[in-house]
């Protein structure tokens, strides 16, 4: 069976690596083609070495609680490569007013689990304290498909929402959370709401209940990355694959039935034709190829909106940085005004960030609500970050290192109705046999949901004849 992927980012990779799994598994014949448009693979993973510091130009970790990237992981005999957070310094801060206040402790996410903590905490105002612990009282409320925004308001009321969900949320999927669809994200929030009806309440049942890594002396903390930064997951996979099978600098430019096969052309005049074919592209490259199989079907995927970001690492000497950096990094509310989303002590973070006597420290810029801000040129952009670590760790020094890297319409945003959507496309594909869309835009934009994604793609597609 001839199996063609397109797109070379980590869903790709996994999709590509499950097919010769599953193939061998079944002792089916696999001519398996992995085409990928730029000189490398990863997509939005890729991390560089430079000057003894590991700089991560995009994520820099996954999520263990989702397990399928871990589960990718041992099947790859790579488990003894991962690296867990430091949890000594698991603190993050919010910067509010100018200066940075540590989220108190037990904060999950949009809520308070630990009442001492947050009682004595100088982030939030006492209206706002009092605020938010009516959720012990409200009553369930809600619609069918409520924005993150909607419904923090709701519960927890409005400084919860501006001081904490909004920037946490924002720095993970650079979003509008007025926009931002809560069962396509956070459903675990709708749940307790549904269950437990109060979320302070549920969310400390559910600690009692399975307190959370690290805490407990589990294995594994949250997030895990690779010694050598996340890009050893690509390069990995990449080796895993049959000789020859991956195709790089050719950009899928056309995709056609063919009979009961496919065919799919690149730009530089390759020519595929395939059983299988699984789209593991962003969602506006699997628009423009599916526009003319079904129309119907490419607007739905194309007005799945992006948002654009860049990442600021800075390599300091140590004794540069007056902060005690106490933790894994900063989150910025949008009410501040400022240019960073988000700041990561990455070297406090994971070990082996930096050489002796530094530390490496990477901003956030742009997203959904900060686009304005990545139309600035690479030295305004780098200046600007600077200027505001000076403003919230007191960093006056030159930077040792200073690496820019812009990630354009590279993070998709799950809109209220974007699982209707996501529903309505899988239903249609049901008239397209043998093609599979996969990657961040549909059912998960962190790296374990994109290895979900991708191995999910590789089963259908081997599965059963008749896909
Ligand atoms: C700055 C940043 C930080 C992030 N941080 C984290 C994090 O810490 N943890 C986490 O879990 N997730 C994080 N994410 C999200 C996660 O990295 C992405 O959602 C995930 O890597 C997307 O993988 P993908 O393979 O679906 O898409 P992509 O990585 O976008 O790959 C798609 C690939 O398709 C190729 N392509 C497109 N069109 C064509 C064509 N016509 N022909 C051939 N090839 C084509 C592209 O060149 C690209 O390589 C972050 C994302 C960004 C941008």
């Amino acid at each position: 069976m001839k199996v063609v992927v397109v797109g070379g980012g980590i869903t790709g990779l996994a999709a590509a690596h499950r097919a010769t799994e599953v193939a061998r598994e079944r002792g089916l014949p696999l001519d398996l083609t992995l085409i990928e448009a730029r000189d490398r693979l990863g997509g939005s993973i890729a991390s560089e070495r430079v000057d003894g510091f590991l700089v991560e130009a995009g994520p820099d970790s996954f999520l263990s609680e989702k397990p399928w990237a871990l589960a990718l992981c041992r099947r790859l005999g790579v488990e003894d490569r991962l690296v867990r957070t430091d949890d000594r310094f698991r603190k993050v801060f919010v910067w509010h007013r100018g200066r940075l206040h540590p989220l108190p402790d037990g904060f999950q996410l949009l809520a308070p689990t630990a009442m001492l903590p947050f009682a004595t905490s100088s982030l939030f105002s006492l209206p706002g304290k009092l605020r938010m612990a009516l959720d012990l009282l409200l009553p369930r409320g809600g619609g069918d498909d409520e924005s993150l925004g909607a419904f923090v308001r709701r519960r927890l009321g409005a400084e919860a929402l501006e001081r904490v969900a909004q920037p946490l949320v924002a720095g993970i999927y650079t979003a509008d959370p007025d926009d931002l669809s809560l069962t396509a994200t956070m459903p675990r929030f709708i749940e307790l709401e549904r269950t437990e009806r109060s979320i302070i309440l549920g969310l400390r049942r559910a600690l009692r209940r399975a307190p959370l890594p690290g805490t407990s002396g589990a294995r594994w903390s949250l997030f895990v990355t690779f010694g050598d930064g996340m890009e050893e997951l690509v390069t990995t996979l990449a080796a895993r694959l049959p000789a020859g099978a991956v195709a790089l600098k050719q950009r899928v430019s056309a995709l056609e039935r063919a009979g009961q096969r496919w065919r799919v052309a690149t730009s530089e005049g390759g020519r595929f034709d395939a059983d299988r074919v699984i789209l593991a592209t962003e969602a506006h490259a699997t628009a423009r190829l599916t526009r003319y199989l079904d129309p119907a079907l490419a607007t739905l995927v194309e007005e799945i909106p992006y948002a654009s970001a860049a990442t600021v690492s800075l390599g300091y000497r140590r004794a540069d940085v007056p902060h005690a950096l106490d933790g894994f990094g900063f989150v910025v509310p949008r009410s501040e005004g400022r240019a960073l989303l988000a700041g990561t002590f990455s070297s406090v973070k994971y070990p082996g960030r930096a050489p002796a006597g530094h530390v490496l420290i990477r901003g956030f810029l742009g997203g959904m609500l900060n686009a304005g801000v990545l139309a600035e040129d690479d030295d305004a952009l780098v200046a600007r970050a600077r200027g505001e670590l000076r403003e919230a760790l007191g960093i006056a020094a030159e930077p040792v290192l200073s690496r820019l890297h812009r990630w354009p319409a590279s993070m998709p945003q799950y809109r209220v109705g974007h699982l209707a959507r996501v529903e309505t496309i899988e239903h249609a594909l049901g008239a397209l046999p043998g093609l599979s869309l996969a990657g961040a835009a549909y059912r998960g934009v962190g790296i374990a949901d994109c290895v979900r994604s991708g191995e999910a793609a590789a089963e259908r597609a081997l599965g059963r004849g008749d896909v």
